[in-house]
């Protein structure tokens, strides 16, 4: 049997090419990337190898979001024909299918970083000097640092998280499905959560402080996901602003700023992540910083020579993949390999509450502020045989600079998060609508409707209406 367990080793000497702060998606990838290049790498994680996305973010709430699918296919099953009964949700078994699946990528991980020869080291590391990081008294130089120590759930100031009051770290950790839930939030995580819990039979209201759902999409998503939302029961209330709440032994009592008050069993705070800067030493260490977050340049290069940042706590998207390219990146760059710049714009992102929401580029406001002329076209998933099989609606919206290359592809529907593969190689490789158009598409699948979109938006719709 190989040994998978991950090697603690500090008793080496602890001078190193490169010292990497933090274990989540961003740093275990550059120590992956790095130690393939040939470098020597010392990891330092507080927790656990993964960091948020395995442990506390995509991958256990996207295992509580199968679990809703499936309890949704069981409720819905006789729209197919097929007779079943939803019983009820056992969370004690959903609760150990996710942690089987967090354990076995957990174990995965472990095994990788291990068999890499990477000096992994488990301790609070704080960054002391630009070439050391110290870990409970143990101090490790490396002619390199990446800071990648990640993010933390927020809260809003007076709302103190514990009892009713919960983040997404103890909502994935439920051993009971809340009747009644208040959602504080209409961003990524409040609309999964609230996603969940309605698979799962409670009552969910979403407040949101701007103007409508998952805000940072183009306007278009929010629209089809709020209609999907209404559909599903699911209770919002947009352009409303929480301002305080209370808890009792019995529930929480929501306050909004119009004066109204909700009560329910919980409360989920969703207003955002925050990066994990303050405890780092970094400010006292010269790092040049704003609001918390670590300023870099588009190479990842923090102002203090051979020290750069990575993942949450460089602003611009939270997303776990964009952590892991930059990691990559950044190994690259510290092995005089000179990778291109990741462009920020080309990032997919995926909201995989039920319908999901996928997206990448410009929004069509994004877009005009750029080019000024844009077109756009809509494609309805009503036309998509595939999607009519799944029994799904949503469409597609294209967005092009007049003349010019897609620019954004915004998608909504069952299952369009496995379409933002070929969205982004659209976008990232400049194509222009005719390009795509001539593409041959298998049929009948969902990505079939990418291709109708690109046919429509080069002039030539075939199963489109109007
Ligand atoms: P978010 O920034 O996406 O959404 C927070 C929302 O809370 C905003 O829309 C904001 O307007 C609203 N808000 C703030 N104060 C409010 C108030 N007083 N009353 C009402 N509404 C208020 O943040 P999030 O949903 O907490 O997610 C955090 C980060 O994690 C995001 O960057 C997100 O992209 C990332 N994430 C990504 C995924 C994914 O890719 N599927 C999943 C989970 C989280």
């Amino acid at each position: 049997m190989p040994d998978t367990s991950v090697i603690t080793n500090s008793s080496r000497d602890t001078s190193a090419d490169l010292v990497i702060l933090g274990g989540g998606s961003g740093g275990y990838a550059c120590a992956l990337r790095a130690a393939q290049l040939g470098l020597t790498v010392v990891l330092v994680e507080k927790d656990k190898l993964g960091g948020t996305c395995l442990h506390r973010g995509c991958i256990p709430t996207k295992a509580l979001l199968q679990a809703a699918e499936v309890a949704d296919t069981a409720r819905h099953s006789l729209q197919f024909g097929v007779k079943t009964a939803l019983d009820g949700i056992d969370m004690a078994g959903v609760n150990k299918y996710k942690d089987g699946v967090v354990a076995k990528m957990f174990k995965g991980l472990q095994g990788l970083v291990s068999s890499r020869g990477i000096d992994y080291v488990e301790g609070t590391g704080r960054f002391v000097a630009p070439n050391a990081v110290d870990v409970d008294g143990q101090r490790y130089t490396g002619r390199h640092v990446v800071l990648a120590t990640g993010s933390y759930a927020r809260t809003l100031p007076g709302l103190e998280i514990g009892g009713r009051f919960i983040t997404s770290d103890q909502a994935l950790n439920l051993d009971y499905v809340p009747d009644r839930v208040v959602v504080l939030g209409g961003g990524v995580i409040g609309v999964e959560f609230a996603s969940v819990w309605r698979s799962f039979g409670a009552e969910v209201t979403v407040v949101e402080a701007l103007p409508r759902l998952v805000p940072a999409e183009d306007d278009f998503c929010s629209k089809q996901l709020e209609r999907a939302f209404r559909r599903r029961g699911i209770m919002f209330k947009t352009a409303a602003r929480v301002t305080g709440a209370t808890q009792s032994e019995s529930g929480v009592t929501v306050s909004l700023e119009s004066g109204e008050q909700l009560e329910a069993d919980l409360l989920l705070v969703a207003v955002g992540r925050g990066p994990n800067t303050a405890e780092a030493g970094y400010s006292e260490a010269g790092v040049r910083m704003e609001r918390g977050f670590v300023l870099t340049d588009d190479r990842l290069h923090t102002n203090l020579a051979g020290v750069y940042a990575l993942g949450d706590i460089v602003p611009g998207f939270q997303l776990a993949h964009r952590g892991f390219a930059q990691g990559i990146f950044l190994a690259e760059e510290i092995a005089g390999r000179k990778p291109s710049t990741i462009d920020e714009d080309g990032i997919p992102r995926v909201t995989y509450c039920e319908p999901q929401v996928a997206s990448v580029g410009l929004t069509e406001a994004q877009a005009r502020q750029r080019y000024g002329e844009v077109e756009t076209i809509t494609y309805d998933l009503a036309g998509n045989g595939k999607s009519v099989i799944l029994q799904t609606r949503g469409a597609i919206k294209l967005v092009r600079a007049t003349n010019g290359p897609v620019v954004g592809v915004h998608m909504v529907g069952d299952r369009v998060g496995e379409l933002v593969g070929e969205a982004q190689l659209i976008v990232n490789w400049e194509a222009y609508p005719d390009d795509v158009a001539a593409l041959v598409h298998a049929h009948p699948t969902q990505n079939e409707a990418l291709g109708e979109a690109h046919l429509a938006l080069a002039g030539k719709p075939l199963h489109a209406h109007g």
